[in-house]
């Protein structure tokens, strides 16, 4: 039984710790903001970062803000006793619009004419540069919380959607899906091409040159994913030899992205800082993870969302 959770700190790079606190106030544990010293304190954690003092603390259950736990030591934590519990779920309307806007902006020349503001330029974009998403394609490689959110926002705007699942059943809002093994076939003919496959060592590296290659020379590649979902040097190979016209990244090999990357100044790249996801809404969605959660462990029954 859990009777002190503790929210670390490092939830701040996300929202604020105590907002979270303060929406668990129902909650019959007693709910602290706690930083990496205060850990004989609490027996359950809710935290962004991951650190090898976790695993030490006599804890009982990690809860993730992120969805993607690959910075996790799955084994580890399974060998300690502790139960890790992610935030999927809860982003697919948040990353949904995000990855609609990144295709609006391609096709709407939206970045285009931001960038000609900051120069104080009026001018209109090449005339055959933009087009309407009605009518354009996207293959969502990854069909689970953020796919479907994806999927169901760009069928919604007029995009012929197919998509990439291990499992290659029905999706609502995708015309065709393809298993993993086809995903040079399934990628071949989109405009759009979006990752929102978790970071495995299935998935390290799934977009190379080969796939590069296998896509249209005008797609743009979006990944909502994880940076090493992609090779970023053969990203960045690709958008120097125009084998692909653009890209919308929110997460990258190296975060925050460093000053000297070459993707900072490229007019056909769309920068977010890991935020396709940010919410003035997300502690309260946290909090009826924590809560949905403290009632399951009090029942004795599984854990929602649990990683292990
Ligand atoms: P999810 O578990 O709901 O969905 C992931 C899907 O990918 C699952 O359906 C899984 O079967 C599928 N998958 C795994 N390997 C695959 C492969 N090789 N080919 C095709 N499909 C494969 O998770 P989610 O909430 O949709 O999040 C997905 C990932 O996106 C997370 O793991 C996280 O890394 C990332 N994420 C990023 C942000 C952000 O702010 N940019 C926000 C949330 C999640």
């Amino acid at each position: 039984m859990v009777s002190r959770i503790g929210i670390h700190e490092s939830v701040e790079a996300i929202f604020p710790a105590n907002a979270l606190r303060e929406s668990l106030a129902d909650v019959e544990p007693d709910v602290r903001v706690v930083t990496s010293d205060d850990l004989a304190a609490v027996d359950a954690l809710v935290t962004f970062v991951y650190e090898d003092a976790f695993r030490d603390a006599g804890l009982e259950w990690i809860h993730s803000v992120q969805a993607g736990v690959d910075r996790f030591p799955l084994d580890e934590l399974d060998a300690a006793g502790i139960r890790l519990t992610n935030s999927t779920g809860t982003h697919g309307d948040s990353v949904g619009e995000t990855v609609a806007g990144y295709m609006l902006s391609f096709a709407r020349r939206l970045h285009e004419h931001r960038g000609k503001q900051t120069r104080g330029e009026w001018a209109w974009p090449a005339h055959d540069a933009p087009f309407t998403v009605d009518g354009s394609s996207l293959c969502v490689v990854g069909l689970g919380t953020l796919g479907r959110g994806i999927a169901m926002r760009a069928d919604a705007l007029g995009v012929d959607v197919v998509g990439v699942k291990r499992t290659p059943l029905p999706v609502d809002h995708v015309n065709e899906v393809y298993p993993a093994t086809d995903l040079h076939e399934a990628i071949a003919d989109a405009k759009f091409v979006a990752l929102a496959v978790p970071l495995t060592d299935d998935t390290r590296h799934l977009i190379g040159p080969a796939e590069l290659d296998a896509m249209r020379d005008d797609a743009v590649l979006v990944n909502v994913a994880r940076g090493d979902v992609v090779d970023q040097d053969a990203l960045v190979d690709g958008l120097r030899d125009g084998r692909l016209a653009g890209a919308a990244l929110d997460v990258f090999e190296t975060e925050p992205l460093p000053a000297d990357s070459p993707l900072w100044e490229m007019d056909e790249v769309i920068v977010t800082p890991h935020a396709a996801a940010a919410n003035r809404d997300y502690p309260e969605r946290m909090a009826t993870l924590v809560r949905e959660n403290v009632r399951r462990l009090a029942s004795g029954d599984r854990l929602a969302n649990l990683v292990v």
